[in-house]
């Protein structure tokens, strides 16, 4: 059934299908419910907005900013991390420049060369390691780091709904139900005063709506994939659940409702896990010496 008489862009399950200025108010009003349900906003944040260029992150950076327009107690500010992935990252940073150029949203940039020595792509070429694996324990800790510097309250990220049950089955299939209690609208199991909290406000956002709410608002450059990505663990799970979606419609949905009821018990279960400090770097650390100076170690062995 159509919204209007305006032509559709979207077909929602349940059989609706929305033109563009209907499927812009509902998706907003659906971020705008996130955010109230699972309390992601103070009255007065700082927040920081992690910022690839890509079309989820331009989606929660241009809602956000609206939110900040008619909210000035919310600031905002885009962080960006450069890998160092050679005609990936280079691209999708000069998008996000744009945007940000565009909308007067401060940007900051910082680099893995700058911060560790070396880019991704020279990393890769002396370890044999998943490129995702180290991409991440970096990108996760710079962001950390930063955002604690520029004194932010909040680290607002892009994941939406797929991803996170991307995260809820890869956490299954290897055995590590303690990162899924770590997961959720709000990460963290406990706060501390050197980890700055990560939200998700488009939690409940598939990633067939994020990617039309990008493409009917201008948000999408040319599409670009990160050239490691066909590597992945995720990119497998990811193509799996597509294919059960798209045999039984609603399997993602069920995937996250289920999940977020038992979630309070999993991070009750795991709570006591207290964060310690890196005995190196002196970051927030699951262990004695936090992964990415194990991961550095092993660079400096090898260069
Ligand atoms: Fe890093 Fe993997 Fe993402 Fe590429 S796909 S940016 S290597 S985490
Ligand atoms: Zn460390």
């Amino acid at each position: 059934m159509n919204c209007c008489n305006n032509k559709p862009v979207i077909a929602l399950s349940g059989n609706e299908n929305l033109c563009k200025s209907h499927f812009t108010g509902y998706f907003e009003a659906k971020v705008f419910k996130t955010i109230r349900q699972f309390e992601l906003l103070d009255k007065e944040d700082s927040l920081g907005i992690a910022l690839s260029g890509g079309k989820d992150s331009l989606t929660v950076l241009s809602i956000l900013n609206k939110l900040s327009k008619q909210n000035p107690k919310i600031k905002i500010n885009a962080i960006a991390i450069d890998e160092g992935i050679k005609g990936y990252r280079d691209k999708t940073l000069e998008h996000a420049t744009d945007f940000c150029n565009k909308n007067s949203i401060e940007l900051h940039i910082f680099s893995y060369k700058e911060e560790f020595g070396l880019t991704l792509d020279e990393m890769l070429n002396a370890l044999d390691v998943k490129p995702c694996t180290i991409c991440g324990i970096f990108r996760r800790y710079l962001l950390n780091k930063k955002s604690r510097e520029l004194k932010l309250t909040k680290l607002a990220t892009g994941h939406n709904l797929d991803d996170e049950c991307q995260s809820i089955l890869m956490n299954q299939l290897k055995d590590n139900i303690e990162a899924s209690a770590r997961l959720g609208p709000k990460t963290g199991l406990a706060s501390d005063k050197k980890f700055v909290q990560r939200i998700k406000p488009l939690y409940m956002c598939a990633e067939k709506e994020v990617a039309t709410y990008a493409f009917i608002n201008g948000l999408l450059d040319n599409f670009r994939e990160c050239p490691n990505t066909p590597q992945s663990f995720r990119a497998q799970v990811r193509d799996m659940l597509n294919g059960m979606e798209q045999k039984f419609p609603g399997t993602k949905n069920s995937i996250i409702n289920s999940f977020l009821q038992i979630l309070p018990l999993l991070k009750q279960q795991f709570k006591n896990g207290a964060i310690k400090y890196c005995a190196s770097c002196n970051e927030p650390s699951a262990n004695e010496i936090c992964n990415a100076c194990i991961y550095l170690e092993k660079l400096r062995e090898k260069i």
